[in-house]
C-alpha cells in the first residue's frame, strides 16, 4: 500500500542542487510516504527554478515536479515536517539545530553533529532502535528531531563490521580505501588533476573514517585508516584487514556476512534492500563499474574474503557513495525516524515491506 500524492508527508531538500541532494530528489520521485515540497540551495539562487539552475547528474532528465519548483534559500522559513540535508557541514552546523528547534523532523547526511552525543549516528540495520534517542533531544519539545547517517565510507563499513564483532569480536581494523570522484562533490578535483592520477589525502576524511565506525561498531577497536581519492565515478572501495579475538576462518566469515538480513522493523523501511551484502566467492570483485549499482545502489558488496594468519582476515568493500553512503542513507533515516515518531501508520509501514 502507498499513500497517494496529497497524503505523502512534504519534505524539504537542502543542498538540493549538489551530487547528493540531486539522488535525494530522485529518490523521492516514487517514494510511498514522501514527496518532495522544497528545495533549497546558497541564497544567490533563491527565487529560481530548480531545473534551471540543476546542473543534473543524477540520470535521466530532472523529475518534472522538481523542475518546476523555486529554489529557496538558508533564511526561508520552510512549511515541510521533514527536512533532508545535503548541506556543507558548516552550514549543517548551525542551520540543522535551528530546524530542528523550529519542530522538523531533520534526517542529516552532513558530518557536523555526527559525533554529537545527543544526536544519533545511525545505519538502520546496524543500531536502528538508537533512533529512539532523539527522545533525549531539546527539540521533540517542538516535535523537531535531528538524525545524522555516516561519512560514505563508514556507511560500507559498519554493517560488514558489526556482525563481525558482534560474533567473534573485531580487536583492530587496517582500511586502505580507493574513493570516487563523485564523493568530492560538484567542487571536487577537476580533470586535468585526477585523469591517470590517485591523490593519497582527503582532508580530515582518516579521522571521521577511525572516529565514526568506532562510534557505530565498538569504540575498543583499534583502527589504522590510509584513504586515497582514484579516478572513478562512484563507489568506494576499501580493503580491509581486520584482527578477530577468536579464528573463524574465511569461510564462516563469508557465511556470516552473506546471511544477512535486516532486522525486524528496519526490514519494512522503503530504502532499506532486502539483503544487506552481496558477498563474492569468485576472485577479481567486486568492482565499481560491474557492482555499484546493486540493490539500487543500497547493497554493498564483499569480495575476497580470506585468512592472512591466525585471527586475520582480509575483504574487500564497495559501496555506492551516493546512494549507500549518502542521499539513500539519509533517507532510510528519514524513515526510520517517520516510524518512530508515529507520523507514518504502521498499517503503511508493513504495505510498503
Ligand atoms: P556538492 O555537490 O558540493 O553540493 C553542495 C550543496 O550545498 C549544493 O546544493 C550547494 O548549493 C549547497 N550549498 C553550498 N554552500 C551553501 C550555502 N552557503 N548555503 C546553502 N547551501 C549551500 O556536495 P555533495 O557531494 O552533494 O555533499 C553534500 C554534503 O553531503 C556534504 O556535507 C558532504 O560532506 C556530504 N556527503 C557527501 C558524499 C558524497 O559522496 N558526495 C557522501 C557522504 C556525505 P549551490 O549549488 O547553490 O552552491
Amino acid at each position: 500500500m502507498s499513500a497517494g500524492r496529497a497524503s505523502r508527508t512534504p519534505v524539504a531538500v537542502l543542498g538540493a542542487t549538489g551530487l547528493v541532494g540531486q539522488h535525494l530528489v530522485r529518490l523521492l520521485v516514487h517514494h510511498p510516504w514522501l514527496r518532495l515540497a522544497e528545495v533549497v540551495a546558497s541564497d544567490g539562487r533563491a527565487g529560481h527554478l530548480y531545473g534551471d539552475q540543476v546542473t543534473w547528474m543524477a540520470g535521466g532528465d530532472v523529475p518534472a515536479d522538481a523542475a518546476a519548483l523555486r529554489l529557496k534559500g538558508t533564511d526561508d522559513p520552510l512549511d515541510s515536517p521533514v527536512v533532508l540535508s545535503a548541506l556543507p557541514a558548516e552550514i549543517a552546523r548551525w542551520l540543522e539545530p535551528e530546524l530542528a528547534g523550529r519542530g522538523h523532523r531533520v534526517s542529516s547526511n552532513a558530518s557536523a553533529h555526527r559525533m554529537d552525543p545527543y544526536v544519533p549516528l545511525l545505519v538502520p540495520e546496524v543500531n536502528g532502535s538508537d533512533v529512539r534517542r532523539v527522545e533525549g533531544q531539546r527539540w521533540r519539545r517542538a516535535g523537531g528531531a535531528l538524525v545524522t547517517n555516516p561519512n560514505c565510507v563508514v556507511s560500507g563499513l559498519a554493517p560488514v563490521l558489526a556482525p563481525l564483532h558482534r560474533t567473534w569480536g573485531v580487536e583492530s581494523v587496517t582500511v586502505a580505501t580507493l574513493q570516487a570522484l563523485s564523493g568530492a562533490g560538484l567542487s571536487g578535483p577537476g580533470a586535468l588533476a585526477m585523469a591517470g592520477n590517485v591523490i593519497p589525502w582527503i582532508a580530515g576524511e582518516e579521522e571521521k573514517i577511525a572516529a565514526e565506525t568506532r562510534r557505530l561498531v565498538g569504540g575498543e577497536i583499534r583502527m589504522q585508516v590510509a584513504v586515497t581519492r582514484v579516478p572513478v565515478p562512484h563507489g568506494h572501495t576499501a580493503h580491509l584487514f581486520v584482527a578477530l579475538a577468536e579464528d573463524p576462518g574465511a569461510g564462516r566469515v563469508g557465511d556470516l556476512l552473506e546471511g544477512l538480513a535486516p532486522p525486524g522493523g528496519v526490514a519494512d523501511l522503503p530504502s532499506v534492500p532486502p539483503r544487506t551484502l552481496h558477498v563474492f566467492r569468485e576472485a577479481g570483485r567486486p568492482q565499481p563499474l560491474l557492482d555499484v549499482d546493486r540493490g539500487g545502489g543500497m547493497q554493498i558488496s564483499v569480495g575476497g574474503v580470506r585468512s592472512v594468519g591466525p585471527r586475520q582476515i582480509t575483504l574487500t568493500v564497495l559501496s555506492h557513495n551516493l546512494v549507500r553512503g549518502a542521499a539513500g542513507a539519509c533517507l532510510a533515516n528519514a524513515e526510520l525516524l517517520e516510524v518512530h515518531t508515529g507520523a507514518v501508520p504502521r498499517a503503511l509501514v508493513r504495505g510498503t515491506a
